[in-house]
């Protein structure tokens, strides 16, 4: 069986206090004057002056230079062979989940521990999400946990793996690097090799995080990512197919594109293509944030490091480390209450807001919610239990850590 909480004491620790979590903030954040966001973007770059000279050019809407020049820089820092810009992260799944091929009565196997946007876009593709529970380790799609559902519930049919309880298609599955820190991809990979099933890569809470050695998203199939306002850089909305095929790169492009065919002044559409396309003024953003990534990931690192040194005394409550052989860009800066002080999760909440630490709880689990209760799922226990005894801390770049 997968870890399924090990390592969790499950004992109480006679020194919990809330008091303590709120004070090792402070010393990996200091005191904030006013409130300290979860995470807010930093515009400390070129991005006036970009979006100033696209505005000046008139080119603000769906093509323009600073849209080619934001995807060659993606191409550049992800390594990925091509980069396709889109209005938004959701459409960015939407189109890969399109482009692995799922069709309406599939499923896709993804976590339930996931922003909403996940499980979204496997249903606008008519399919129904399949969930599988979580490591403890990276926050993501236990590896153990996959195989162990497919081998009892998949069997191999013409068309790569059917369900044998619903008898539909399982079409993709579908892992997400939580807060930035990388799934197990190598293990992830081989049980869907073996399953010849395609992966798809949410990785948008991921750019800068590395896995062996490798940027997230430069080994994908399909990934997708996100530049929303909170997001490690910002477009203001937006997002990115990223993908290592070269024709599925020009299907990204073309499908996301109104599936127009080339042609100096006709309008000719061979197929029902989206207008996912990025607006130049965004891209224009895109590239002044991209420009800044390096430092945004060195400060988030040191605020990283800042808080797992506050929180090494504290009891009953655990950092979570980037998982081993991975780096991540710590999006989100977490930590675990033991299981025996789950109880407290909202005392602390309320204690770390009320001292200007907007700090949150995981996303309510997918299965939890009301479109996707009656979806087939596997043992999801690892997942609940983060759910009951996360919480996030304030993460942005701008914050200077205090390493005392
Ligand atoms: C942000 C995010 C997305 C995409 O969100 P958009 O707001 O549509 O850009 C997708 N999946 C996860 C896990 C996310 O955190």
């Amino acid at each position: 069986m997968y870890e399924g909480g090990v390592g969790i004491p499950a004992t109480k620790s006679d020194r919990f206090d809330v008091r303590m979590i709120v004070a090792a903030v402070q010393r990996a954040a200091g005191t904030p004057d006013g409130m300290l966001a979860l995470h807010e973007p930093v515009f400390a770059g070129n991005e006036i002056t970009y979006l100033e000279q696209c505005i000046k050019s008139t080119f603000v809407s769906s093509v323009g230079k600073f849209v080619d020049r934001f995807e060659s820089m993606l191409e550049q820092v992800t390594g990925a062979r091509r980069a396709i810009a889109v209005v938004n992260g959701t459409a960015a799944l939407h189109a890969c989940f399109r482009l692995a091929g799922v069709q309406p009565g599939d499923e896709v196997i993804s976590p339930a521990l996931t922003f909403i946007a996940t499980t979204n876009a496997i249903a606008y593709c008519g399919a129904s999400p399949h969930f599988v529970d979580s490591s403890l380790r990276t926050l993501g799609m236990d590896a153990q946990a996959l195989g162990e559902r497919l081998d009892a519930i998949a069997q191999r049919s013409a068309t790569g793996a059917t369900n044998r309880e619903t008898g539909r298609r399982i079409a993709a599955i579908a892992p997400m690097h939580t807060f930035g820190h990388p799934v197990d991809m190598d293990a992830i990979t081989a049980i869907a090799a073996h399953w010849n099933i395609p992966v798809v890569e949410d990785a948008a809470e991921s750019l800068g995080s590395t896995y062996r050695g490798h940027a997230v998203g430069s080994q994908a199939r399909l990934a997708a990512l996100s530049f929303n306002g909170n997001k490690i850089v910002t477009t203001g909305g937006g997002g990115a197919i990223l993908t290592n095929d070269e024709e599925l790169g020009q299907r990204a492009k073309h499908i996301t594109t109104t599936a127009k065919l080339p042609h100096k002044w006709a309008f000719v559409h061979d197929e029902i293509g989206f207008n996912y396309r990025l607006p130049n003024l965004n891209a224009a953003l895109g590239c002044a944030q991209l420009e800044q990534l390096d430092g945004f990931l060195t400060s988030k690192r040191r605020l990283a490091v800042a808080y797992d040194r506050a929180f090494a005394g504290v009891p009953g409550v655990a950092f979570v480390r980037e998982p081993e052989g991975t780096t991540s860009n710590y999006w989100l800066n977490t930590i675990l209450l033991d299981e025996a002080h789950a109880d407290r999760r909202d005392a602390a909440l309320t204690a770390l807001n009320d001292s200007g630490f907007g700090a949150r709880p995981a996303w309510t689990l997918m299965h939890r919610l009301p479109m996707f209760t009656a979806c087939p799922r596997g043992d999801l226990r690892v997942a609940e239990s983060i759910e009951r005894r996360l919480i996030n801390l304030p993460s942005s770049a701008s914050i200077q850590a205090h390493d005392d």
